[in-house]
């Protein structure tokens, strides 16, 4: 295995199925078995921890940055207002997108360590699930779920990277992160690795990425909430 290859997406991590549903969601072993334990223990507080996305490729992650870059998929602020894309310019196109969206590359979700969770007991089977951060903040439906996971994801393992917005990515309540893994495998990340990655894509905007790319690798890699567990 290649770890810079493995960290940036082209090759994927030894992976195993997370959900009876969707065969496809699929996490790095340690961190699936670290979810099932935590599924078992939300369950008995009548939880259904369900995955709405796990680990991701290079090229999935590619094909949600050109769709937004592009203007063939939706991007939003953090008020949830709809962007026109096409109006923006230089580093503030960057920006609207990385957000909500990882450049390719540069996801969590390449690790298999990272996941994105809803409350399955809490909505009915057809509820379309936005991942906005009103359905985990009082009065939305996973209101319970983020309580919980703030007390006892740690005790599996899990963390919040994004838990608040702190300049980079959006506070996203729903993503948690493998720690005694994604710990090791943020520490092993370098810049020079996702420059690699980037000068052999075909990325929508790639000269704009490669000319900001340290300023992205700072302020949406390394720059994460630290949960002590
Ligand atoms: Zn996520």
């Amino acid at each position: 295995m290649n770890l810079a290859r493995l960290l940036t997406g082209l090759e994927p991590p030894d992976l195993v199925s997370v959900s009876v549903e969707n065969q496809a969601l699929q996490l790095e072993r340690q961190s699936a078995a670290a979810l099932a334990k935590m599924q078992q223990a939300a369950r008995l507080d009548g939880i259904e921890l369900a995955v709405a996305s796990a680990y991701r490729s290079f090229d999935r992650q590619a094909a949600i940055w050109n769709g937004k870059m592009s203007g063939h998929r939706a991007v939003y602020d953090q008020q949830q207002q709809q962007l026109d894309i096409q109006k923006f310019t230089g580093f503030a196109k960057l920006e609207a997108v990385l957000l909500y969206s990882a450049l390719p590359g540069a996801s969590r979700h390449h690790w298999g360590t990272d996941l994105d969770v809803f409350d399955a007991a809490a909505v009915a089977s057809n509820y379309q699930l936005q991942l906005q951060e009103a359905e985990y903040q009082a009065g939305g439906p996973f209101h319970k779920l983020a309580m919980w996971l703030a007390q006892y994801a740690g005790d599996f393992g899990f963390f919040r990277p994004y838990q608040q917005y702190q300049g980079g990515v959006a506070a996203e309540p729903w993503h948690l992160s493998y720690q005694p893994l994604s710990d090791f495998y943020l520490q092993q990340f370098e810049l020079l690795m996702l420059q690699q990655a980037i000068a052999q894509s075909s990325l929508t905007e790639k000269p704009l990425i490669e000319q900001y790319l340290p300023d992205i690798f700072q302020r949406y890699v390394l720059n994460i909430c630290k949960e002590a567990l």
